[in-house]
């Protein structure tokens, strides 16, 4: 008989754990209910957003028929597992947990992971039954204050499924970004078919607004951009009805008020299950703070807008009292503007900000040359420190610089407007001549109408190279894509 004292229950758990800590993941231990599914449910992917110096906003849905408002999900809450971890083989886990997909969500999880590494690149995944999700890469931003180099971001709007394919997701995950920044048009509401068809009549309800984000989200290079990295996004129009004001729905002779706010409601209310947010859940009325503030270190402070909830509908361009961002918004941003304190600050917004106008015409009256006096109040309060406004909506890349009114006097800002990743499709010649004209204006550096892309910004210390990238055609899969034009802003914003 050996003398060898026993193990001690002690010691069992301290050599279980250093085994679960080297070969398996934390998944595994999680009481996690079973769940009834027959089938993969990951089928929409995996996505996060809005990172901070110790969180991130890990999302999916739970879907095994994508084609189907209610995914063909069971009508009961599913147990969804998450962890996320330092290294893809998910060997060193910061952080894991599990909590319900309710169905009154239409099952979209969302998790706000707290107590992460600052600064750091991370791996997630989820877990239901059987199940486990593909691998998403994300990561925290750097603190507050803290020297950073570098960072690249992918802008992009506009991605109309009908008109074409995502051959510009392919590309921009190719460029490895840190950050998407998606401005408006995630999904167009409008029936159709062109290049691809809209499953489903016109989006009016919240069936139908779940029906086409699914269909959206099912596309692989969409879904390979969202695993990518975080993405910060707001809306435009198109996430609810074209050209909407939240008083003023398009069609509006045939959609009473109430009828109108119902709709709203959906959308706004979908498009909040859709995305990875650092943001309230929708109210009753669909309604929730979209505008918000992210930093990135000492480099970057991104003011995200919502130029849709809160606008004014149609009315004198030049009067003193109307507003794209409602007065509550526009208050915290003149304020927090006016605060200053990094190299760089950026307004992550919808509309063109830079004056197109013709003749005095304003010729797009969604944009701020509807709104003269908010723009000049907050381009007033940009002066202060280096500013880049981002935008889309135009379906053209754009470079502009930004006086005072939008155009004209000293430079206060400079605009970098994304193409559309899709949406127009492919145009001719003459169209895209024509759909440029506007941009023939000495305030205005770059335009190109004829091509579909993003804008890539290398944000540093001292400059932003701003990278037009293209695709040669949407009309079929797998086109080439190639970079258009380059500039670089210096922090005079004087651009070469
Ligand atoms: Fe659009
Ligand atoms: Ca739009």
């Amino acid at each position: 008989m050996s003398d060898a004292p026993a193990l001690t229950r002690r010691d069992v758990l301290v050599l279980l754990g250093a085994t679960a800590a080297a070969c398996a993941s934390p998944l595994a231990d999680l009481p996690l209910p079973p769940a009834a599914l027959t089938a993969d449910p990951f089928t929409l992917g995996v996505a996060s957003g809005d990172p901070v110096p110790e969180g991130v906003i890990l999302w999916t849905r739970l879907a095994v028929d994508p084609t189907v408002a209610d995914g063909a999900m069971p009508a009961e809450p599913v147990a969804v597992g998450w962890e996320i971890a330092r290294d893809a083989a998910f060997r060193r886990v910061v952080a894991a947990g599990w909590d319900w997909a309710q169905p009154q969500d239409g099952h979209a999880f969302e998790v706000d992971a707290t107590d992460l590494p600052t600064d750091t690149r991370l791996y997630y995944r989820f877990v239901v039954g059987d199940w486990t999700s593909p691998v998403g890469r994300t990561r925290t931003a750097p603190a507050p204050g803290a020297p950073v180099t570098s960072l690249r971001i992918v802008l992009a709007s506009c991605q109309d499924w009908r008109d074409g394919y995502w051959t510009a997701w392919e590309d921009a995950v190719a460029q490895e970004p840190d950050l998407v920044l998606f401005v408006g048009d995630y999904i167009y509401e409008n029936a159709g078919t062109d290049v691809r068809e809209h499953a489903g009549g016109e989006a009016v309800d919240l069936a139908g607004y779940r029906t086409r984000y699914a269909q959206y989200r099912s596309d692989p290079a969409l879904q390979a951009a969202h695993a990518a990295c975080p993405w910060v996004v707001t809306w435009d129009d198109h996430e609810v009805d074209n050209d909407y004001a939240p008083d003023t729905p398009e069609d509006g002779a045939s959609v009473t008020g109430a009828a109108f706010d119902a709709r709203r409601a959906d959308a706004w209310r979908a498009f909040r299950e859709a995305m990875p947010l650092r943001a309230p859940k929708a109210d009753a009325d669909g309604a929730f703070q979209l505008y918000r503030r992210l930093g990135w270190g000492d480099l970057l402070d991104l003011f995200v807008l919502d130029t849709r909830q809160y606008r004014d509908g149609p009315g004198d361009r030049d009067d003193t009292d109307r507003t794209m961002l409602g007065a509550t918004q526009r208050a915290w941003l003149v304020d927090q503007l006016g605060a200053g304190g990094t190299r760089w600050r950026a307004l992550v917004q919808s509309l063109v900000m830079a004056d197109l106008t013709f003749g005095g015409i304003a010729v797009n009256r969604q944009q701020w040359d509807a709104f003269t006096a908010e723009r000049r109040a907050v381009l007033d309060a940009a002066a202060s420190a280096p500013t880049l406004v981002v935008s889309g909506d135009r379906h053209a890349g754009l470079l502009a610089h930004l006086g005072p009114e939008g155009a004209g006097g000293d430079v206060v800002a400079v605009e970098v407007s994304s193409n559309s990743i899709s949406s127009d499709g492919d145009v001719d010649a003459g169209e895209a001549a024509f759909k440029a004209a506007w941009a023939n204006q000495e305030h205005v550096d770059y335009a190109q109408a004829a091509r579909r892309g993003y804008a890539l910004l290398d944000v540093t210390p001292d400059a932003i190279t701003v990278t037009f990238r293209v695709v040669e055609r949407v009309g079929e899969p797998g086109a080439p894509a190639s970079t258009d034009a380059s500039f670089t802003i210096a922090r005079d914003l004087t651009v070469t």
